[in-house]
């Protein structure tokens, strides 16, 4: 399918003031999934996409076992009026076989994973039992105990065989980006390896001819490329790609058309910064517009505005405005979802906080803004959050400021100050 082709399937489509729900829908019809699957030890899965369902082939716990230290018994034997008495018949520790039967009257002493005796079904914490002094020579055979009244119920602290994981379920699904829980999971079903996804290429440069790499003198009216470094560090975030970085180009065509063409060739994806202002008679867009299949975007948002989108050869590409507060902006809307469903990875909304806002922020309906935020809890324990500073798309000290963006949706006007806004925290747990 061509880009317009695929344009046309997307509702309300207006190039000059694309809504982010509608250039995210865009997106999502354009990018392929990478189709390579390889296998890796599982440590080196971390990060990576599931290629294929994992099915358990074992049952996890295999066996009934214990979940407390104490004493095993049936839960059919105790009163729920009086003391129940047994009479302690063995020992079991984590990692035995199953003892022998226990009959009635009896019960074990067993340790917190230990296999269940045959029978028995209940586990009495030991800190609750009372143990006939009487009989204690310090073994814990012919040892008597008493269970107060009401303490625990049938079945009580047990782990049923294959609670965790039953043989021949699901254990994880394709599409999983694996997180450590996973890599342990994998582990309990004794998998050294797992099969993911190869690895998404993504190329990205910068472009121009004000720009200029560290290491290098800064002439009058000369800026230090800083996108590549933020984009680089979004990028290792992301963890599903291998980084080819194509360094700083310069506004000039020929040097563009080598190095759209060469990233093209070696990744799947090759994201550009600068050079797609809307009106600008920018080398960057003709490159772009004469070696591959690209649209260019006016979005209704801020920051951000222009954005080119396309291919060059079989590379998907993201043309992100110069910016850097747009270059961020527009990679957390756009790429970062885009590139985690190229790795086959199945999308989940991030979530957002609700935040009371500390300022009143004018804002007009028909498109989102990001604002930098810093969340933080009130007195009351509820969060707020307060804009950072100046919110220009070149001050990228707002971003650095921030732990989080305030995202004033599409249809959203003013809002006062104490309202509540979404926010998308930058860190989470995993
Ligand atoms: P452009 O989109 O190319 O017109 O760039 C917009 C603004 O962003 C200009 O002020 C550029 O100097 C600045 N800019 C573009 N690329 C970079 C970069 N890689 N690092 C820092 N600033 C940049
Ligand atoms: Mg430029």
């Amino acid at each position: 399918m061509t880009l317009e082709q695929i344009a046309s399937c997307v509702a309300g489509y207006d190039p000059n003031a694309l809504p982010v729900a509608q250039a995210r829908e865009f997106i999502a019809r354009l990018v392929p999934t990478v189709r390579g699957i390889e296998s890796v030890a599982i440590r080196s899965a971390l990060g990576r996409v599931l290629a294929r369902d994992v099915i358990s082939t074992i049952a996890v716990p295999a066996a009934d076992n214990s979940a407390m230290d104490g004493y095993a018994l049936r839960g059919s034997e105790l009163s729920a009026e009086s003391a129940s008495r047994f009479r302690v018949v063995g020992k079991g520790y984590a990692g035995d076989a199953a003892g022998a039967t226990v009959g009635v009257g009896e019960c074990v002493r067993i340790m917190t994973g230990a296999v269940m005796p045959p029978g028995l079904d209940t586990v009495v914490p030991q800190e609750f039992v009372q143990v006939d002094r009487d009989a204690d020579d310090g073994r814990a055979e012919g040892e008597r105990i008493s269970v107060p009244p009401g303490i625990v119920r049938s079945g009580d602290n047990r782990r049923l065989a294959g609670e965790d994981l039953a043989r021949g379920e699901p254990a994880l699904r394709t599409g999983r980006v694996l997180r450590p829980a996973d890599l342990g999971m994998l582990a309990s079903l004794g998998q050294a390896e797992a099969p993911v996804f190869r690895r998404l290429r993504v190329a990205f440069f910068s472009t121009g001819n004000e720009l200029r790499s560290i290491g290098e003198p800064l002439p009058p009216g000369g800026v230090y490329d800083s996108n590549r470094y933020t984009l680089w560090g979004m990028l290792q975030r992301l963890g599903v790609v291998e980084l080819l970085d194509f360094g700083v180009v310069p506004d000039d065509p020929d040097a563009l058309r080598r190095t759209f063409a060469e990233a093209a060739a070696a990744a799947d994806a090759v994201i550009t910064s600068g050079g797609v202002s809307v009106g600008e008679a920018d080398h960057t867009k003709q490159v772009m517009a004469e070696l591959g299949d690209v649209l260019f975007w006016r979005i209704a948002m801020r920051p951000g505005r222009p954005m080119a989108i396309g291919r060059i050869g079989e590379a998907v590409l993201f043309g992100l405005p110069g910016n850097p507060v747009a270059v961020m902006v527009t990679f957390y809307a756009f790429v970062r979802d885009a590139l985690l469903a190229m790795s086959g990875a199945k999308l989940e909304p991030l979530p957002m906080l609700r935040a009371a806002c500390s300022s009143a922020i004018r804002k007009k309906p028909g498109r989102t803004e990001y604002q930098r935020g810093i969340v933080s809890r009130d007195e009351r324990g509820e969060w707020r959050v307060a804009i950072t500073g100046s919110q220009g798309s070149g001050i990228l000290r707002s971003m650095s400021e921030a732990n989080g963006l305030v995202v004033l949706h599409h249809e959203q006007g003013n809002v006062a100050a104490g309202e509540a806004v979404d926010v998308l925290p930058f860190e989470g747990l995993i």
